[in-house]
């Protein structure tokens, strides 16, 4: 860590992931990332989200010993870690009651988070920094309370944070919260997105009722946002140039992405919230490049019908597949959704598991597609390793990453052409777009390989010691340095005169 006038004061972060797969994950790998600068770090889990993860976990990992940090911390990196309730008990079905965790995430949970926060005074080293998953709503409160620097972290594309960020020109000019007449043609005037359509904006976006727990989250956190000191982005500064250089207008935001376990290597920091199953022995036994690999997350549902579309589009397609089938991807409380018979019909070609470790999976030679609702971290990991995507969107910003894989960088295909919201797939048409993904009859895949290829590079580039997202972290350190000097805080004690 850089010397300021001869002095070093050591930043301890609170971090503060948002209780999902997708955010636990990215937070994870920050929180090694800036430990590895020289931070301390506490890492703050729900104790819904820890229990998940200690339950999934193998024997003799980390998580066995209730404390996912602890081979990190054994490497030398001072990361801490601690529960906190999120005002629902153990057993409450999260995923059912979609709209009452999310209110109560919205309403009590910042009580929490100001007791363990308050509890922390006198930690040492002092904490210094709060670091937030921008959708919370709390972030400014606590963080002015504390008088702690603020730091909201974003675990989607810059473009999605644009739009958010500038929900007030969307509502003034038509597009958004306007009841069942919101405007359809091109929006050109968000700084630094040359133009969307508003069928490409997130879901919630799209949606004609706009008083749900979700969009008061929204209206709530993006206006929070506003007052954070740093915003960190897990994109790269050179796949959305333009969007970034305008945000960086409006506040200090530093793209530092893909942020990703060191080597792209299964991380020894356990954070799957369902135990994974090993794909490798079947892999290896696939010739290279014949897998597709298809996966829907950890979050959206989608529907009966469309998944039996899905499963037959597989099938008639005739490619290897691994397929993630969530149990709860139709809901947690209908879970007997294949075709009778399905699996006898796709032995041998087809995997079918419920969980699995994805990173190990699509960097497998195997793997030559990835059908996905195109989730942030899946889109970056697919670009990691080369994977063209068949993109296949459900909820929330989806939509918008989707734009950016098919439409901006051509680095995949859409698995149904009319691929809005509340679209209808069909079986020949998801098998034909199976097809020519993997470089069936008409494929398209040799120029898709091309521009992921190209895609790669510039994720890869920014990566280095001279690339654009470490060089971001290194601003970004030293500008939280100077910021904590701001703040004065009493980090002389520890320094000898
Ligand atoms: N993931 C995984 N195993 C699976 C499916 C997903 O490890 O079987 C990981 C995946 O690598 C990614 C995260 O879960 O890091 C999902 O995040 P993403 O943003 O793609 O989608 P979300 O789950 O947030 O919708």
């Amino acid at each position: 860590m850089e010397m300021i006038n001869g002095h070093d004061p050591k930043p301890h972060a609170i971090l503060f992931p948002y209780p999902l797969q997708g955010h636990v994950i990215p937070a994870v790998h920050l929180a090694v990332k800036l430990a590895s600068r020289g931070f301390t770090i506490t890492f703050v889990n729900t104790l819904s989200v820890h229990h998940q993860i200690v339950k999934s976990s193998q024997p003799g990992t980390t998580a066995d010993n209730d404390d996912i940090f602890a081979g990190a911390r054994k490497s030398g990196l001072d990361i801490r870690y601690k529960t906190i309730s999120d005002g629902f008990p153990l057993g409450f079905d999260r995923s059912l009651n979609h709209d009452q965790f999310w209110e109560g995430v919205r309403y009590v949970f910042s009580a929490h988070v100001d007791e363990l926060v308050g509890n922390m005074v006198g930690s040492e080293p002092p904490v210094t920094c709060l670091i937030a998953d921008t959708f919370f709503v709390w972030t400014s409160m606590i963080a002015s309370k504390y008088n702690l620097v603020n730091i909201s972290f974003w675990t989607e594309p810059a473009l999605v944070l644009s739009l958010y960020y500038h929900l007030d020109l969307l509502i003034k000019n038509g597009h958004f919260a306007k009841s069942h007449d919101n405007r359809k043609d091109t929006i050109k005037y968000i700084p630094g997105v040359e133009a969307i359509e508003p069928e490409d904006l997130m879901s919630y976006l799209q949606s004609t009722d706009t008083s749900t727990t979700v969009h008061r989250i929204i209206y709530q956190a993006f206006s929070d946002v506003k007052k954070a000191d740093f915003i960190l982005c897990n994109t790269v500064q050179e796949l959305e140039s333009d969007t970034i250089s305008a945000l960086q207008q409006k506040q200090p935001i530093y793209p530092i992405g893909p942020i990703f376990p060191s080597g792209f290597a299964k991380s020894s920091v356990a954070t799957s919230l369902w135990s994974e199953s090993n794909c490798t022995n079947w892999l290896d036994s696939k010739p290279t490049g014949s897998v597709l690999y298809v996966s829907f997350g950890s979050y959206a549902h989608a529907s009966k019908r469309d998944i039996e579309e899905i499963a037959y589009g597989l099938l008639l397609s005739q490619v290897n597949f691994v397929w993630v089938l969530r149990p709860d991807i139709v809901s947690s409380d209908e879970t007997d959704i294949l075709p009778v018979g399905y699996e006898d019909q796709i032995k041998g070609r087809g995997l079918i598991v419920t969980w699995c470790c994805q990173i190990e999976v699509i960097s497998h030679p195997a793997i030559g597609g990835f059908m996905t609702h195109c989730g942030w971290n899946s889109v970056l990991e697919s670009v990691w390793c080369g994977v063209p995507l068949l993109a296949h969107p459900l909820l929330t910003d989806q939509f918008t990453n989707r734009k950016l894989v098919v439409d901006d960088w051509r680095i995949g295909l859409n698995l149904v052409d009319d691929h809005h919201k509340g679209k209808t797939i069909t079986r020949d048409e998801a098998a034909e777009k199976i097809s020519r993904l993997m470089g069936g009859k008409g494929g398209d895949d040799h120029e898709l390989r091309k521009n992921i290829q190209e895609a790669k590079k510039i994720l890869e580039n920014a990566l280095t010691k001279i690339g654009s997202s470490e060089k971001n972290l290194t601003q970004f350190i030293k500008d939280v340095t100077l910021k904590m000097i701001q703040k004065k805080y009493n980090y002389n004690k520890n320094i000898k005169h």
